[in-house]
């Protein structure tokens, strides 16, 4: 008899990542089901009063309360660490709570923060509003600037931050570098690894002590749930931030769980779809007479394309753009669309279309959003499923008409 037929504790190290990707942190029930079920519960019954206080007192293994553990979560934790290949997963009702969680398990009054500049928005806010209430500092650097990094770090400085690719230009940080610059000062490298996904960089392979997700964007892939994750080791992620977890309760539901597996099981299929169609577009902007300057790290022309192509497996779904003519030339492209949705989410099968000057970088002042590279003629497109051609064509009518 299979091991798995009922209880599947296969060790999946072995297997490719799309073997693991569809596989992984399934525990078959005695029903024989084939799918994930989706475990709808809030409490779990226990064979007695003796099991109850052994199960509270942590002494035996198993399922409490679904706060902190619910099969279904508990599968998607285990396929999401099997893909990034850390030894623990915790995931959170949203990629906000996943770095929130992060920092309230990892750090305290007193410790500070290195980040990068570029990061998303309400993570500057959850860091400088309400970190910074509790007496954790951030300082911010360039992602590109490995001496900004440096000069940046204190002696209590207990966490360096980034994303890489940046949101909107697609600026990288240089992973195994800045884990040894971490490391050298005792610090903790975390990575948003939300752009890239497990299928086109694995940040711990590289270095870094954490990873982080927003698993609203391309874990689900289909832009339906609100989601995140923190993966890492089992003394830091497995106690610490599953510690804050477990009590402060910002836990995903189940049924999100089960979209985001079912998301898992097709993500290297769309990630690379999404990289390919992104190419494409990217060398087509390129040559468009209308266009200034096209951000995508796959593009030979990206400042960074070498550190891409070593740090990264494939380039990813997200292209920007800058059009000769400012604001009133970029609205003119985004409003002469009829396919793409003018939606500042990403990660969808449906293909978004940002002004990110006016939107997502809108509360920034124009000097701000001048050092940071944002232009005012700048569009960001993250690239979905449709045909490419499509989306090409949908862009070429604005594009045209401007030239
Ligand atoms: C969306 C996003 C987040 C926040 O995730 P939510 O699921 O919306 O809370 C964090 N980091 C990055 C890079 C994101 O794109």
């Amino acid at each position: 008899m299979r091991p798995e037929t009922t209880d599947m504790t296969q060790d999946f190290s072995k297997y490719r990542l799309a073997t693991r990707a569809v596989r992984a942190g399934q525990r078959r029930t005695r029903e024989g089901e084939h799918a994930e079920p989706i475990f709808t519960t809030s409490s779990y019954v226990f064979g007695s009063a003796q099991e109850a206080a052994a199960r509270f007192a942590g002494e035996v293994p198993g399922n409490i309360y679904s706060r902190f553990t619910n099969p279904t979560v508990r599968t998607f934790e285990e396929r999401l660490a099997a893909l990034e290949g850390g030894a623990c997963c915790v995931a959170t009702a949203s990629g906000m709570a996943a770095i929130l969680a992060t920092c309230l398990g990892l750090l305290k009054s007193g410790d500070h923060i290195v980040s990068s500049q570029s990061i998303f928005g309400s993570t500057t806010v959850l860091f400088d509003n309400y970190l910074g209430k509790l007496g954790i500092d951030t300082s911010y650097v360039r992602l590109d600037d490995p001496a900004a990094w440096e000069a940046a770090i204190r002696p209590e400085t207990r966490l360096m931050f980034l994303e890489t690719p940046s949101n909107p230009l697609t600026t990288l940080g240089d992973i195994a570098a800045l884990a040894e610059l971490a490391h050298a000062h005792d610090c903790l490298l975390a990575v948003d690894n939300c752009f890239c996904t497990p299928a086109l960089q694995q940040p711990l392979a590289l270095g870094a002590d954490i990873v982080i997700h927003s698993a609203t964007k391309y874990l689900d892939g289909q832009g339906r749930c609100i989601g995140g994750a923190v993966v890492g080791d089992a003394e830091r992620v497995g106690g610490d931030v599953y510690g804050f977890l477990r009590t402060a309760g910002p836990s995903m539901s189940p049924f999100n769980a089960w979209v985001f597996l079912k998301g898992l099981e097709t993500l290297e299929l769309r990630m690379r779809a999404h990289s390919a169609a992104a190419a494409r577009l990217a060398a087509w902007l390129e040559t468009h007479p209308a266009v200034a300057r096209v951000y995508y790290p796959g593009l030979a022309s990206h400042p960074q394309h070498e550190l891409a192509s070593r740090q990264q497996s494939g380039f990813g779904g997200i292209v920007s753009f800058e059009v000769v003519g400012g604001q009133a030339a970029a609205w003119q492209v985004i409003d002469a669309t009829e396919l793409l949705s003018i939606t500042a989410n990403l990660g969808d099968a449906k293909t978004t279309i940002t002004h990110p000057a006016s939107t997502t970088h809108g509360r920034l002042s124009p000097e701000q959003r001048q050092e940071a590279g944002i232009g005012d003629g700048l569009i960001r497109v993250a690239v979905g499923l449709e045909d490419p051609l499509d989306i090409q064509e949908d862009l070429a009518r604005g594009l045209d008409a401007l030239g």
